[in-house]
């Protein structure tokens, strides 16, 4: 049992509405594709979602990386997910966002060649997961109207983009309130956007709209501030910047630089680093959240695997695929209440890709020396 050949695409994936954070506007994201197929004709597929600011990986960048280590994985077990992870890292450091494209497609595969779920694979423990709706920096009037529509599409938490001026920012926060009543859970993110100053005035003026949490107050490096502010913060905090792989939740945990740890599979760079995460927050009592970047039906159903499976995740933040204007994906992720589910079969389960979406880059077909890059 072999991978046989490996294919990369890329993938144009508009948003609705331009979406603000701290960090900049964006509103459209080029995601990468990779198609894995073993040697009896079963395929699994991966996707990474750029985030140039965050990760330092643009569309390119992937692809680059992805030309040096599909060859490195060609000829390897499709189960040995673990010894697919190792080879990449001797590859090539960091490139996590290409990493994960193949780890997840590895995943995939697995699942399908035993007949079980991804959620099945890293542990099992939920069939659903609850998510928060992410609204973006707008004026207060208008993220009070968004909040109001999504509450009546059923969520039961709404994350609140803010970090661009504390006053305006505590406005936007009650004008939430306002509008939703005190059963839907509010959550800010500030993306890095307030100094340690500007985070503990503007902490302590939301405490009153009753905010459950502040994610990534300051810069990622700051992590003396972020210590500073979750001993000093009325509202728990949470690092998302600040933790990338499992070293960086070690260092968190260590100087109890946050009260929770978000985990992205982008950040992480695969499944199993994500659980190292999860692994290292779970020891040190921190929970987790998962969220995403501007992924598709593929990466955000990876995401709902990866909660349904691990107990230390209490909430999730999946939803970039409900913000794009048309998937590349059908039947991935189901939303229902604000829960998302699992689509049924094995593997990350039965999605559908849309190939006709897809622009096919390259192709590998022969097992490669690893090369230099
Ligand atoms: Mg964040």
């Amino acid at each position: 049992m072999r991978i046989k050949r490996v294919d990369v695409f890329k993938v144009r994936l508009p948003y609705r509405q331009p979406f603000t954070i701290a960090l900049g506007t964006s509103d459209y994201s080029v995601d990468v594709v990779v198609r894995l197929e073993d040697d009896e004709g079963r395929v699994g597929w991966g996707e990474a979602s750029p985030a140039k600011r965050i990760i330092g990986e643009s569309e390119d960048t992937i692809v680059a990386a992805l030309r040096a280590l599909a060859p490195a994985v060609v000829g390897m077990n499709p189960l040995d997910v673990e010894a697919i992870e190792e080879r990449m890292d001797r590859v090539i450091l960091g490139n996590t966002s290409a990493k994960l494209a193949l780890e997840i497609a590895s995943f995939d595969l697995k699942g399908k060649i035993l007949g079980v779920k991804v959620r099945d694979l890293l542990g099992g423990y939920r069939d659903r997961v609850e998510t928060d709706f992410t609204i973006g920096i707008k004026s207060p009037e208008e993220m009070a109207r968004e909040a109001e529509r999504i509450v009546e599409q059923g969520f039961k938490a709404i994350k609140l983009k803010v970090g661009v001026d504390v006053e305006k920012d505590v406005e936007r926060v009650k004008a939430v309130r306002d509008v939703v009543g005190p059963a839907i859970k509010i959550r800010v993110d500030a993306n890095q956007g307030w100094t340690v100053k500007q985070a503990l005035k503007a902490l302590n003026q939301m405490d009153r709209y009753d905010v459950e949490l502040a994610e990534q107050p300051v810069r990622w490096d700051d992590l003396e501030g972020m210590a500073l502010l979750t001993r000093m913060s009325p509202i728990p905090i949470m690092a998302d910047e600040s933790v990338h792989t499992p070293e960086d939740a070690l260092k968190v945990v260590k100087m109890r630089a946050a009260d929770y740890i978000n985990i992205k599979l982008t950040k992480a760079g695969g499944l199993l680093k994500a659980r190292r995460i999860a692994a290292i927050s779970e020891a040190a009592g921190v929970p987790n959240m998962i969220g995403c970047m501007m992924e598709g039906g593929v990466s955000i159903t990876a995401g709902v695997h990866f909660a349904a499976a691990t107990r230390n995740v209490v909430t999730t933040d999946l939803d970039s695929d409900i913000s794009l204007k048309e998937d590349f994906v059908e039947g991935g992720a189901g939303l229902k209440d604000g829960y998302r589910t699992l689509p049924e079969g094995p593997g990350l389960g039965n999605l559908k890709v849309k190939e006709e979406k897809l622009e096919h880059v390259f192709t590998v077909e022969r097992e490669g020396e690893v090369t230099s890059f």
